[in-house]
């Protein structure tokens, strides 16, 4: 071999290799590389920032359905580690390509609505969610149940109805794979019931009671088992004075879900006093009571015996069913009790133990979410926690 041939190679070899150096480092990594690293997971150390990845992304994008999956798919990722700014981005840059098969196009939509509501611009993401209903069967479902959660972080309860009205007919039409955006237990005629009783709560606290009974009648029939609707038309036939019908929809709450019941109490007693007919109160109490024994109701029938037959018998009942069913609540009560019949020494004693316990229990939450476990003094209709309708009950029944 010539010198001059030999020479040749060499330059050939260096000038190959020089070529191929430059490409790598000039080329963006394949995307397994992104998800092998940057998006396998939680942030690492040396992860490489997020804007020069999508800056590879969307340099690097081809227009194929496989490709666009990927990539949806990465800006999902990024929504989720909290880079909502990067989500956004890739999913514009999808939807500014004209070739974007359709599928994949109605897709990314609905992804850049999620960035938005992630990013509080809840107007963006109405506009989109809109269109994919109007434009877009495909995904008008899930586009559905993401306008509730707009809805109802707007308080827009005229438009959820709408909504909600919508998802009926269609609830199992759910694609498997797709996560349905209301589980059975936030299923549409539940939150139909809820949002009816929105409007009424508004019209009652209006003056229009007539209103509030008509949405309340409807909330009752989109989910006869709902409490809220009951007890709102107890108070709203409470203030019209119409009693007995309070008596009526107060006593639907043990049909509907017992562990309402001593929210239900208060009111019912009131009704029976404007009627008076205590009697039926206290036989409503005894009946709840062996039907479903829990600390409130024996803390309800107690306090009624006070009325009824005095401290002495009430202290000797509360006494024998603490033993079964014991309770904070219950030992406080007893407390009280003791405390009125004591003197001297002993009365000093009962104060600073009901003082304790008072503490005790006003350093507890009285409800309890049995979907995330949210816990607070009042009742909420739709936890704040979870966002879930109804899944809120009082501390001590049965199912806490
Ligand atoms: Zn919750």
């Amino acid at each position: 071999m010539s010198d001059l041939l030999v020479f040749g190679l060499l330059f050939a070899a260096v000038a190959i290799g020089w070529v191929l150096g430059r490409r790598s480092a000039t080329s963006p990594p394949p995307v397994s590389t992104y998800f092998s690293g940057q998006f396998s997971g939680q942030p690492r150390a040396d992860d490489p920032p997020a804007d020069g990845v999508i800056d590879h992304l969307a340099d690097g994008l081809a227009v194929d359905g496989g490709s666009a999956r990927t990539h949806i798919a990465m800006g999902v990722q990024l929504r989720r580690r909290g880079e909502v700014d990067g989500a956004v981005r890739i999913h514009e840059d999808l939807l500014a390509r004209p070739a974007l098969p359709v599928e994949e196009q109605t897709r990314a939509r609905l992804e850049l609505a999620r960035d938005y509501i992630s990013a509080g611009l809840l107007d963006r993401a109405e506009e989109i969610l809109l269109e994919l209903v109007r434009e877009f069967p495909g995904q008008c479902q899930a586009a559905r149940g993401h306008l509730l959660e707009i809805y109802e972080a707007e308080r827009d309860w005229r438009r959820a109805i709408e909504v909600a009205k919508a998802l009926l007919p269609r609830k199992l039409q759910w694609e498997k794979r797709e996560q349905p955006p209301l589980s059975r237990s936030q299923g549409a005629a539940l939150r139909l019931a809820h949002y009816c009783c929105e409007l009424a709560e508004a019209a009652r606290l209006s003056g229009d009671l007539a209103g509030a009974r008509k949405l309340l009648a409807e909330a009752l029939e989109r989910d006869s088992k709902c409490v809220r609707a009951s007890l709102l038309l107890g108070q709203v036939e409470y203030d019209c004075g119409h009693f007995r019908q309070a008596v009526q929809a107060l006593r639907r709450v043990r049909q509907q879900d017992p562990d309402y019941l001593p929210d239900t109490f208060e009111l019912l007693r009131l009704c029976y006093q404007a009627l008076g007919d205590q009697r039926s109160m206290r036989e409503y109490l005894v009946d709840s009571l062996a039907l479903r024994p829990t600390p409130a109701l024996v803390a309800a029938v107690a306090a009624d015996m006070v009325e009824a037959e005095g401290s002495a018998a009430a202290g000797d009942f509360l006494a024998e069913q603490l033993l079964q069913y014991p309770s904070l609540a219950g030992l406080s009560q007893l407390i009280g009790l003791q405390l009125g019949t004591s003197e001297g020494k002993p009365r000093q004693d009962f104060e600073l133990l009901q003082t304790l316990s008072r503490r005790l229990l006003a350093s507890r939450p009285a409800y309890r979410c049995g979907h995330c476990g949210f816990a607070g003094k009042n009742l909420h209709w739709n936890c704040p926690g979870c966002k879930h309708w109804g899944s809120i009950k009082a501390i001590g029944g049965p199912g806490s």
